[in-house]
């Protein structure tokens, strides 16, 4: 009887050991390119379409967006060739986002690759866009936003540098920076469009939830994941939130994010 006694509290010892030290499953869910309010708020006509935001609140999920600066700017609706106008400006769209408790952060001003902007107009052109998106944030927000995602991640290495110095937290997919700290790229753009014969089979969903299966293999819990404010990824966006929230995944915002993951 002893015996058993002994055996039964070593178990309960151990099932609360693996408890503690089970590891944290957190998704940092973002999205770039916007604020669309064609996208956030939905769309009747030509295709009814439903809204981004109320997709997030009907799940209870905070979200991070990486919104282009020139968006922000007085009477700018979007692109009109591509966007449908719903009516509602980008920065009252952006003030819905903040109401809603999401989270805006830096996707430089103009959206150019930082590359070739360097290249073609200077470094500190560049400098110039990236604090220039981040002060049409700081009108809206009341704060500086600390992370950047530079278009198509791409900049180089004395970019990123001198962005650092200045106080920025650059996003990257660079293999030199932690796993779990580092962006994961959906393809979700690969998705929009009439002909998306690029988009992950056998769906965006499945593919996501996917990658997520290869990194659980190799113990990483803990996800940024990387999608573009578009109608193709809100359409599947429930499924993939769903299927997360069974695995028993949090949704958390960046800023969250990355104080508990280290
Ligand atoms: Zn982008």
């Amino acid at each position: 009887m002893n015996a058993l006694r002994r055996i039964s509290s070593v178990l309960i010892l151990l099932i609360f050991a693996t408890q503690l030290h089970a590891a944290e499953k957190l998704i940092a869910l973002t999205f770039d390119d916007g604020p669309r309010p064609y996208v956030l708020f939905g769309t009747k006509d030509p295709q009814p379409a439903p809204g981004l935001l109320a997709l997030l609140d009907r799940q209870q999920v905070k979200a991070t967006f990486f919104v282009m600066g020139w968006r922000l700017t007085p009477k700018t609706w979007g692109e009109g060739r591509y966007e449908t106008n719903v009516g509602i400006t980008c920065i009252d769209a952006a003030k819905q986002l903040l109401k809603d408790g999401h989270e805006i952060e830096n996707h430089t001003f103009g959206h150019e690759d930082l590359r070739i902007a360097e290249k073609k107009k200077g470094e500190a052109w560049v400098l110039a866009d990236v604090d220039k998106g981040a002060k049409v944030i700081e009108a809206l927000t009341g704060s500086r936003p600390k992370y950047l995602r530079p278009p198509d991640w791409d900049l180089t290495s004395e970019e990123r540098h001198d962005l650092e110095a200045r106080g920025y937290h650059i996003m990257t997919i660079a293999s030199e920076n932690p796993i779990a700290v580092r962006d994961i790229n959906t393809l979700d753009y690969l998705c929009a469009g009439k002909h998306p014969t690029q988009c992950p089979k056998p769906s965006l969903a499945q593919a996501v939830l996917n990658q997520i299966d290869v990194r659980e293999r190799h113990g990483v819990t803990t996800d940024i994941l990387t999608f573009h404010e578009l109608t193709t990824t809100t359409a599947q966006l429930d499924e993939v939130i769903t299927a997360l929230k069974g695995r028993g995944y949090k949704f958390v915002r960046l800023d969250e994010y990355m104080q508990r993951v280290k």
